[in-house]
C-alpha cells in the first residue's frame, strides 16, 4: 500500500512580539505608573495560528520529527532584521514550523503588540504596530500560493497583514486551486471576491456581524446564526464556522448541514489564543481528511477544535497554552 503523504498546511500572516504589561490599573493621561511585572512573548494571530497548527500535529517530545508529525506546516511573512524578527523565527522552529519564506527586512521593524493588561479586571488595552507586517506586499507575497512547492493542501489567512495582499494570495490560490481558510480578524468589510470560493470561513460572532452587517445579538437566536450563516453561503463560502466563546460554534455548510455544537464546560483561566487554537485544530483535521482520502466531517473536525480550544482556556498565555496532540489523547 503507497504510503499516504503528509498533508502540507501555509499560513500565510502576521508575527508580532507581544510586550504585556501587568498593571495595578489602566494609566491616567500624563501619569507614569509602575507595571507588576512584564513579558515578553512571541505572538502574532498568523504565527499562533502556525504555532497551533503544528502542536496539534505533533507529539511534544518531538517537534522537529517529520517522520511522526499529522501535518507539515510553514509560516510566509516577515519580520525586522532585529532580536524579536530572531526570537520569532526561532520559537517557529522549535515548534516544527518552516520558517524558510519568512522575509527578513534590514530596513524593517518587527511588528509589535504592546498590550496593558489592568491586573484586577483582567481588562486589556492594546497598541498595534504593525511594522513589518505591512511590507507584506501584494507584488511580493500575494502570487506566492501558485509558486509554493509542495502545493499546499491548505492555505490559511487573517487580516492582520494588508487586505490587498490578502485578496491577491486568494486569485493566486484559487488559481493553484488550492483551498482557503479565512479568518477575517481583525474585522472589516470585505468586497464579494473574499468569500467566493472560500473552503471554510471561521469567524467568531463580533467579526460575523462587521462583516454580515447584522446586530451582534442577533447571533444570540438560532435564526439569527441560520440567517448569518445564509448570508455567508449566498457569497459562495462552502463551510461557515461562527464561534461563540463559551457557547461554542455554530457551522453551516453547502451541503445542508448545519448545527449548534457546544463547548467543552471548563474553569476558564485565560481565553486568550481560544480562537487560534480552534483554527489549528480545526485546520488539522481539514488536511488530514483530504490525505486519508475521506470526506471531511466538519461537525466531528469541530468537536475536536472545540476540545484543543478548551484546553487553552484552562490555561494562561497565548502560544503557550496551545495544547501539542498528545495532551489530547
Ligand atoms: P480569542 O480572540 O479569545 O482567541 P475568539 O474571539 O476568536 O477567541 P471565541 O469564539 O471566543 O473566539 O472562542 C473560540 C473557541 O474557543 C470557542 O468556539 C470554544 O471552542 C473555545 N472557547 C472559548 N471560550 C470558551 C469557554 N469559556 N469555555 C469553553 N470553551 C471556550
Amino acid at each position: 500500500m503507497a504510503a499516504t503523504k503528509t498533508p502540507q498546511i501555509t499560513v500565510l500572516g502576521s508575527l508580532n512580539i507581544d510586550l504585556t504589561s501587568y498593571v495595578p490599573h489602566h494609566p491616567l493621561p500624563g501619569e507614569t505608573l509602575t507595571s507588576n511585572s512584564v513579558v515578553i512573548s512571541p505572538g502574532g494571530k498568523g504565527a499562533n495560528q502556525a504555532v497551533a497548527c503544528a502542536k496539534l500535529s505533533r507529539s511534544r517530545e518531538a517537534p522537529n520529527d517529520a517522520a511522526s508529525e499529522t501535518a507539515s506546516v510553514s509560516m510566509i511573512g516577515a519580520v525586522g532584521s532585529d532580536s524579536y524578527g530572531d526570537l520569532l523565527l526561532k520559537n517557529l522552529g522549535e515548534h516544527g514550523v518552516r520558517t524558510d519564506r519568512i522575509a527578513v527586512g534590514s530596513d524593517l521593524k518587527t511588528g509589535m503588540a504592546i498590550i496593558v493588561v489592568d491586573e484586577p479586571t483582567g481588562q486589556n488595552r492594546i497598541i498595534l504596530a504593525p511594522e513589518a507586517n505591512h511590507a507584506v506586499s501584494p507584488e511580493k507575497f500575494g502570487t506566492l500560493p501558485e509558486t509554493l512547492d509542495p502545493k499546499p493542501d491548505l492555505l490559511v489567512m487573517q487580516l492582520e497583514v494588508p487586505l490587498e495582499t490578502v485578496l491577491a494570495a486568494l486569485r493566486s490560490a484559487k488559481a493553484a486551486s488550492v483551498p482557503v481558510l479565512l479568518n477575517p480578524a481583525p474585522a472589516q468589510r470585505l468586497p464579494d471576491e473574499a468569500y467566493d470560493g472560500l473552503a471554510h470561513l471561521v469567524v467568531n460572532e463580533t467579526e460575523a456581524a462587521i462583516l454580515s452587517g447584522c446586530d451582534e445579538s442577533e447571533l444570540d437566536a438560532p435564526e439569527g446564526l441560520k440567517r448569518v450563516g445564509e448570508w455567508f453561503m449566498a457569497k459562495r463560502v462552502s463551510n461557515v464556522i461562527i464561534t461563540l466563546g463559551g457557547r461554542g460554534v455554530y457551522y453551516a455548510n453547502k451541503e445542508g448541514a448545519a448545527e449548534l455544537i457546544a463547548a467543552q464546560k471548563v474553569k476558564v483561566v485565560d481565553t486568550t489564543a481560544a480562537g487560534d487554537t480552534f483554527v489549528g485544530s480545526y485546520c488539522v483535521a481539514a488536511v488530514t481528511a483530504q490525505a486519508k482520502g475521506v470526506a471531511f466531517d466538519i461537525s466531528s473536525a469541530i468537536k475536536s477544535a472545540n476540545n484543543a480550544a478548551a484546553k487553552t482556556v484552562e490555561r494562561k498565555g497565548a502560544q503557550t497554552s496551545i495544547p501539542w496532540r498528545d495532551e489530547l489523547l
